[in-house]
Parts: structure tokens; sequence; C-alpha cells
């Protein structure tokens, strides 16, 4: 069966970034389960999966604007620590999510100085072009609740 909408995909995949490092990988693991068409990959490599079948395998480079985006200065911010109360104690590395223009956005820790808190809006992979390496091992027709959920029920996917 080929890639096509609404149809449930298993892939197992390794991404590395420009040097050869890997930074994610589902070796060795549960291979992923997405719907496709829903957005649920980086949009260059769900394009690069579209037609393929089951048992196909595929390097695929991506773009950062078909990745996870090109880095945006405007979302870097400092704000007072009070900002953030509630929170317990600041620290590098943290995680928040926050509304902006564009609705809810994570936010991560990247400085803590004195008073000020450095927030950055930015997917910690912006600006890297993403190489993916993808093999196909399976491709279903999704279910009716599945489409209605917008992810994927059973293996590899949700389970409720
Ligand atoms: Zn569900």
């Amino acid at each position: 069966m080929e890639i096509a909408a609404d149809r449930v995909v298993t892939i197992h995949y390794t991404l590395k970034d420009d040097s050869g490092a890997v930074l994610d990988s589902s070796a060795g693991g549960e291979p992923l389960a997405y719907i496709q068409g829903h957005g649920n990959l980086v949009p260059g490599l769900e394009s690069a999966l579209e037609g393929k079948q089951d048992g196909n395998t595929l390097a695929v480079v991506v773009a950062p604007a078909d990745g996870y985006g090109v880095r945006d200065a405007a979302l870097v911010q400092r704000v007072p620590k009070r900002s953030l109360q509630g929170s317990g104690e600041i620290k590098k590395g943290m995680q928040f999510q926050a509304r902006t223009g564009d609705g809810m956005r994570l936010f991560t820790v990247t400085a803590v100085v004195g008073d000020m808190v450095t927030l950055d809006g930015n997917h910690p992979l912006a600006d890297q072009t993403l190489h993916f390496d993808v093999e196909v091992v399976g491709v279903r027709d999704a279910t009716a609740e599945e489409l209605e959920h917008g992810h994927v029920h059973g293996a590899g996917g949700h389970h409720h």
C-alpha cells in the first residue's frame, strides 16, 4: 500500500545533523506511527514519504524552512524572574508554555542572570539541516476514530 493522506504509516528513522551526529533514532525501540497528511512530521519529511510503500528505505535531507524552522531572534526574550512565579526555582533548560501572537509556544530557559531570565521560543533544532534515514515498515488506512483524534492508536501510537 502506498503512503497517502489519512493512512497510518509506521517508520523506523534515524535523524542526524550536518556533522553526522545522531540527534534522534527509533533504532532498537518501537517504530514511529503517524497519520500522513496531518502535519505530524516536519513538512519536508512528510512530503518525501508521500507515495512510498512498505519496505522502502530513503535518505531525506530537509532544509531548516521545511524542518524545525529558521531561527527567529524575536522569539528570544528576557523577562524578570518574578514574571515566571509559581514555577519554583528557575533553571537553564526548563521549559514553559506561553501564549504568543501565533498561539501557544514552548519556550526554553537558555540563561538565568541575576533577576533576569532569557527565554527562547525557537525549536532547539531551528536552523538545522536535518538528515533522515527512514525505513517504511507499515502502511494501512487510518480508522475513523484515529482520524477524529488526529493520532494513531495501538502499536507505536496512543493507548487510551
Ligand atoms: Zn485517540
